[in-house]
């Protein structure tokens, strides 16, 4: 009888211990429900790509001068340079110019060697398509300005974790003139002044 009433005691000790377990870890999740969340509700909200973004590719005709050190550098060949030799002023003259972004991998190579600075890398990233083909951009599509995020009425931009201020991980309501920590390429000039 004794050992059964041990038994009944020990088991109530040990529900009891496990319902506090279980109280405890409730209260933590309960407590982050307190706090806001941190998601990005995309497409209303985006996040600004940081300066070095390598999304899709944009290029200036007028400054090609056909050398192929593009095509070169990539890792697959993919710029397709298309020209002809002038005879009268003996030098080549671009056709056409095209990436096909369904296979480049936005190494950015091409951008970092070209010889002109015909080639830069811009931050839009939406490329989305239903047919592969239209991935293929032409020198007019490749010549287009790119979409900014920043400039889009649609949309509030959001900064990534390494422009926010010190201390500050939540980019939602921050002020647009808050500093962010590190100097800035502008400061580092000044400090050489
Ligand atoms: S490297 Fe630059 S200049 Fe040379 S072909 Fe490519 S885009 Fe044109
Ligand atoms: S970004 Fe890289 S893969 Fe794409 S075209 Fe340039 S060199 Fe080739």
């Amino acid at each position: 009888m004794l050992k059964f009433l041990k038994q009944v005691g020990d088991y109530a000790k040990e529900a009891v211990q496990a319902g506090r377990y279980i109280g405890q870890g409730l209260s933590v999740t309960f407590d982050h429900m307190r706090r806001r969340p941190v998601t990005v509700q995309y497409p209303y909200e985006k996040l600004i790509p940081s300066e070095r973004f390598r999304g899709r590719i944009h290029f200036e005709f007028d400054k090609c001068i056909a050398c192929e050190v593009c095509v070169r550098v990539c890792p697959i060949n993919l710029p397709v340079v298309d020209w002809d030799f002038d005879k009268a002023t003996k030098k080549k003259k671009l056709k056409h110019y095209s990436i096909d972004f369904g296979v480049c991998i936005f190494c950015g190579n091409c951008v970092e060697f070209c010889p002109t600075n015909c080639l830069s890398m811009t931050e839009d990233y939406e490329l989305s398509t239903y047919d592969r083909h239209e991935l293929n951009y032409d020198s007019v599509a490749l010549g287009r300005l790119p979409y900014k995020v920043t400039l889009d009425p649609m949309v509030t931009p959001l900064r990534e974790l390494v422009y926010l201020p010190k201390g500050v991980t939540d980019p939602h309501g921050l002020p647009a003139d808050a500093p962010r920590p590190g100097a800035r390429p502008e400061d580092l000039v000044e400090q050489e002044k």
